[in-house]
């Protein structure tokens, strides 16, 4: 498989130099050359298929350049997705739990492949890299762990100060090592266009070999794929599947929709924001508004500036008919999002995070509001993003009862935080980055 910029430079890459360059030289976002049918490859899974022969398969037929795809496959994903079903009369409604990986968030599968990968190369290269990344909570946290130990690889991390919760700031830099923490004194989308800068700052790039490991970077976004294809194998076979994927720089849904590009038959998306509805706007009415993010109770999804969606209208040419007739928007508020929690373990003891719950909210309104025909039983798969026990305080709010931390989790709270404040400015990023590793 190939890749090119969404910006228009023709210029075609492999992956291995997507992967290290992140983003395009012209600023755009690496896309797929090619549209393969992988539809014959997804029809041999069944429902014994283990995640990792699934994701081995998939590497094979999109990156036959990667040797080894088991090996591969089994030392990126030392975990799996898992799926639980709750019925309705209006349907069925699963959640994909995708926050068993090590830092308990769905980041965990694409930055754990991607570090896997990266050192992989890296063994034959001999060089060097700078791994900088801009965090609104989870990115930071899965990146961190995904590449603490791995070699020749340095990380950088940038995350909005008092933007992101106690333990997910406890997650970004409490390491130490390969990993460096940076506070900035602004929000994520300062933070994500100080990142975008200083891979166009040509004196860092003299100095430094500098990659991303941002959801902008194909190395993210491709392992992602695979657990919709895990979870297609899993389902109802007599139902129509959609998948719900509460979402903010839309990375998690483009997977997806990669997916049902190579073949995986998906009756459609819902793509789930909090008040931060850029995209769901843009379906609704054309007009594609970027604009300062507002903080919510899901914060990874506090995105004013969504990435992907460049990734998104190159992969529907453009046109927004096409994008709607497979993506459905459903934006939900933090008071719906503290009442679904609420609501929802009152009803059947499911304990879901903030941006679970947004997805989950979105799935049942769409249940709702849609006029089922004949033959239509939908199930709709929910994506669920996030340990509850990461955002204690509001999930404790809402249901009167403190959820239970998982054990990597629990481990955090007595380390030290170990960071570093900084303002946000390129100048400020670019002098402290050739300080440290020029
Ligand atoms: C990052 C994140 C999201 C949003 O995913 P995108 O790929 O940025 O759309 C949703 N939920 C959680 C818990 C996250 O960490």
């Amino acid at each position: 498989m190939r890749f090119v910029s969404t910006r228009g430079l023709r210029e075609e890459v492999d992956f291995e130099e997507a992967v290290f360059r992140g983003l395009a030289p012209d600023g755009g976002l690496y896309i797929p050359t090619s549209t393969p049918d992988l539809s014959s490859l997804f029809q041999s899974f069944d429902d014994t298929a283990s995640f990792t022969q699934i994701a081995a398969g998939m590497i094979a037929a999109l990156l036959p350049e990667l040797k080894e795809p088991e090996k591969l496959a089994a030392r990126a994903f030392p975990f799996a997705p898992v799926i639980s079903r709750s019925r309705s009369s209006a349907g069925v409604i699963s959640l994909l739990e995708l926050f068993h990986g090590p830092s308990c968030a769905f980041k965990d599968f694409g930055a754990s492949f991607l570090a896997t990968v990266m050192e992989q190369l890296l063994e034959r290269r001999r060089k060097n890299v700078v791994i900088l990344t801009a965090t609104s909570g989870d990115t930071g946290s899965a990146v961190a762990r995904a590449f603490f130990g791995k070699k020749g690889i340095d990380v950088v991390i940038l995350y909005p100060s008092q933007r992101v919760s106690p333990l997910q700031e406890k997650q970004l830099t409490t390491l130490g090592g390969n990993v460096l923490a940076l506070e900035v004194l602004g929000s994520f989308d300062d933070c994500q266009r100080m990142v975008k800068e200083a891979f166009l700052a040509p004196r860092l790039r003299e100095k430094l070999t500098l990659s991303s490991a941002n959801s902008i970077n194909l190395g993210r976004l491709l392992p992602q794929s695979f657990y919709y294809v895990w979870a297609w194998s899993r389902r109802e076979r007599s139902r129509r599947l959609y998948f719900c994927v509460p979402s903010g720089n839309f990375g998690n849904l483009t997977s997806g929709v990669l997916a049902w590009k190579w073949g995986l038959p998906v009756a459609g998306f819902i793509a789930a924001t909090n008040r931060n509805d850029v995209v769901p706007e843009y379906l609704r009415t054309g007009l594609f508004r970027p604009r300062p993010s507002v903080a919510t109770y899901s914060n990874a999804m506090d995105v004013g500036n969504p990435s992907n969606f460049e990734r998104l209208q190159a992969i529907f040419e453009g046109s927004r008919d096409a994008m709607h007739s497979l993506l459905h928007e459903e934006v939900v508020s933090d008071a719906e999002t503290a009442d679904t929690i609420a609501r929802v373990y009152r009803s059947n003891g499911i304990v879901l995070d903030p941006h679970t719950a947004v997805g989950y909210l979105a799935a049942e309104r769409f249940l709702a509001g849609r006029r089922v025909q004949p033959n239509e039983e939908p199930e709709i798969v929910t994506l669920a993003t996030a340990h509850p026990g990461k955002f204690l305080e509001i999930v404790e709010k809402a249901t009167g009862d403190r959820p239970s931390l998982p054990e990597a989790l629990l481990e955090l709270q007595d380390r030290p935080k170990q960071s570093q404040l900084i303002e946000s400015k390129i100048e400020a990023l670019a002098n402290l980055l050739l300080e440290r590793f020029a």
